[in-house]
């Protein structure tokens, strides 16, 4: 099974790590940009071939070019992760890596990040899952890439292949978890709507200050970000408009 070593990271609080796992000859999202970190990253992969990426995102990145300073290692990340960073290898849907402990198979998923990818260890429902789901803080969909059709469409996919998920921030997850956040993101919506539906048009932050009020601690700017997430969602069925003075049920 897989190894996995947390580092410290710039993340979305209340998670302060990021999950490095390895397999193999292969690591997935060395992820810390601080040295003392990256050394004790270098230490525990030893050596390898490929740095694999879930995604770009910049708490799943930032320990990229020391690791492979430090091994030669070769990037591996598909087309539309956009790093700043040469990548050796542009991943496809379904592309397996041979990590001589196992063949991992990439599962474009996206919806969080552009790209995203998750890796199913062949002949098993072992899933790394990178940010589709975490076991610590929550998942965001920020515009403009946040695209909530496409993510839940990335979660029905996982929840189809996988046993167990292995999220980037926090420990193994049932892949049940799945299903309860594809169920959040419809009771969010039916929140939203429900507000347009008693108050009229509103802006996202009118929206977000009302649903996540009773949410201890929510960070209302993210809230508003997802809300903008849902509405484009929204929009794109033809049940909401944006108009002069916010949104409106259409
Ligand atoms: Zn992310």
């Amino acid at each position: 099974m897989f190894d996995v070593l947390a580092v410290r990271t710039p993340t979305l609080p209340p998670a302060t790590h990021t999950n490095c796992y390895r397999l193999g000859d292969c690591v997935i999202d060395p992820a810390s940009p601080y040295p003392e970190e990256q050394e004790r990253l270098r230490r525990w992969a030893g050596p390898i071939r490929r740095v694999l990426l879930t995604h770009h995102h910049a708490d799943h990145i930032g320990g990229v070019d020391a690791l492979v300073a430090a091994t030669g290692a070769e990037v591996w990340a598909h087309a539309d992760a956009d790093v700043p960073f040469v990548v050796h290898h542009r991943v496809a849907d379904g592309d397996h890596v041979d990590t001589g402990a196992g063949v991992l198979i990439a599962l474009h998923t996206p919806g969080h990040a552009d790209g995203h990818l998750a890796w199913q260890l062949a002949g098993t429902g072992e899933v790394i899952a990178g940010d589709l789901v975490a076991g610590e803080g929550t998942i965001v969909l920020l515009p403009p890439e946040g695209d909530l059709a496409a993510y839940l469409a990335s979660l029905a996919r996982v929840r189809s292949l996988a046993e167990r998920l292995w999220p980037a921030h926090g420990p193994p997850q049932p892949a049940a978890l799945a299903d309860q956040y594809i169920a959040h993101r419809h009771l969010r919506t039916a929140q939203f709507v429900e507000v347009l539906a008693t108050r009229g048009n509103c802006t996202p932050e009118e929206i977000a200050g009302t649903v996540y009020a009773s949410v201890p601690g929510a960070n209302l700017t993210l809230a508003a970000a997802q809300v903008r997430t849902h509405l484009a969602w929204l929009r794109a069925q033809g049940r909401v408009s944006e108009r002069a003075n916010g949104w409106g049920l259409a």
